[in-house]
């Protein structure tokens, strides 16, 4: 057994009642200093570190003096089957239709050994961020999937333990309709993967489309994390849709929505609405923050004659969705990375302390710091079923993550603040793989 004194841990990712706010703790940003004992791989007690508690017997002991403590971060939605593609596949114009485009074209070359090794320098990259779990959304069709899903599937074995690693089967709605469904629920049921995805557009026929889908994820005995609205039309209302869905179908699997761009154009009555049904059909939202500033409102000017693309114009909405109206509601929200070093976006760290950060400052979560830590760490881990995770709180993973800092606002000052990171009943090496690496992978 090890014992971690004196862990300066947000309110956010503590259990009751320790989560209950004290006196010596900022308003602002309210934490708690915990003594936090672990045995093996799991945390066995935590408690105020006012108390004092003797350490047991045998145990070895910590002080981290009060420094910031975060629990094991939580990525809840990435693509690894695309990242680390940009050498190769690069999106010259960053432009969404024309990135898929870039990416379809590569997805030729996605086999098991492509997929294995650009994923698996993906997880010892967000492992030595300190990330705990994380979900990729995999492209499965009638073309693709295969070679993807059998290398996450190795990856998953293989990872079990430091990164739990959960996969989702992406579609195109267009393509299910289109006679690929066979092909994505055979891969989908092979692979075990936990849930159906999916890129529903706006049609007349999406309710039908959605009871489908919904259908086939209840014979599956799988929930549903769809990427919806991911644009700036506000009649797009894939995610209201998803929800009538459910409630009318009664669906009983989890279901979380990505992007949800459109809700943020839409009349400020249209998206309450939208808000309400989202929190009676329980679903949760998830925001990418990092990803839709980069991609939606990138204007340009007319494009000259004979030309594609016009001059770029300066950005004047960001895509972020409804993040404070969702919390108000009490709509699970969590915050994720989506793409990294692909044609959507190139750049990227698998970082989720990044993440965190960068989701702070755009969508102005330093208005609820108190709430802020919650969506990398417990609002992830709700939408992805990991019960414990994303807390420093007994029987969670023992993985933390330790900052040369004391106060969050330190962190946000000094993102690149040093960390080191606790696995077990110690500190583990934190080593992100070098990007020379890469030039040693095979020529596509
Ligand atoms: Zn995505």
């Amino acid at each position: 057994m090890h014992l971690f004194r004196r862990a300066r841990v947000p309110l956010a990712c503590l259990p009751a009642p320790l989560n209950a706010p004290t006196a010596s703790s900022s308003p602002l940003e309210p934490w708690r200093e915990c003594d936090v004992a672990v045995e093996g791989s799991r945390i066995v007690s935590v408690t105020d570190s006012v108390s004092g508690a003797a350490a047991p017997a045998g145990a070895g002991v910590t002080d981290l003096g009060g420094s910031l403590v975060l629990p094991g971060l939580l990525e809840v939605h990435t693509h690894l089957d695309k990242c680390y593609t940009w050498n190769r596949a690069p999106g010259i114009h960053s432009d969404f239709w024309e990135s898929l485009e870039v990416l379809y074209k590569d997805s030729a070359h996605w086999t098991d050994e492509d997929v294995y090794r650009r994923s698996d320098f993906a997880l010892r990259t967000t492992w030595a961020n300190g990330t705990r779990a994380l979900r990729t959304h995999i492209d499965v069709g009638a073309k693709v999937g295969a070679g993807s899903l059998s290398a996450l599937s190795r990856l998953r074995r293989e990872w079990a333990g430091r990164v739990e690693l959960q996969v989702v089967s992406l579609f195109a709605f267009t393509g299910y309709f289109s006679g690929a469904a066979d092909t994505i629920l055979k891969l989908s049921a092979e692979h075990k993967v936990h849930a159906l995805g999916g890129f529903p557009q706006p049609n007349p026929d999406l309710p039908r489309q959605l009871d489908t889908v919904m259908a086939a994820a209840r014979e599956l005995g799988i929930g549903l994390d769809l990427h919806v609205d991911e644009s700036g039309l506000a009649g797009a209302e894939c995610l209201r849709a998803t929800a009538e869905a459910v409630l009318r179908n009664e669906f009983p699997h989890p279901v979380a929505c990505g992007h949800n761009c459109s809700l943020s154009v839409q009349s400020p009555e249209r998206a309450q609405e939208t808000i309400a049904l989202v929190k009676e059909a329980g679903i949760g939202i998830i925001s990418l923050p990092l990803t839709n500033v980069h991609l939606q409102g990138r204007n340009r000017a007319p494009a000259p004659d004979g030309g594609k693309w016009g001059t770029p114009k300066t950005p004047q909405w960001r895509g972020l969705t409804l993040i404070h109206e969702c919390v108000d509601a009490g709509v699970t929200v969590a915050c994720g990375g989506d793409n990294v070093c692909d044609a959507f976006i190139g750049w990227g760290d698998f970082d989720m302390v990044e993440v965190f950060v960068q989701s702070v400052r755009l969508a102005h979560l330093d208005s609820r710091l108190s709430f802020a830590p919650s969506i990398v760490t417990t609002g992830p881990a709700s939408i992805m079923g990991l019960p414990g995770y994303g807390q420093v709180a007994p029987g969670s993973p023992a993985d933390m993550i330790v900052f040369d800092a004391r106060k969050l606002y330190s962190l946000l000052a000094r993102p690149n603040t040093p960390r080191r990171l606790i696995h077990g009943e110690g500190f583990r090496k934190a080593e992100a793989p070098h990007f020379d690496e890469q030039d040693c992978w095979p020529k596509i």
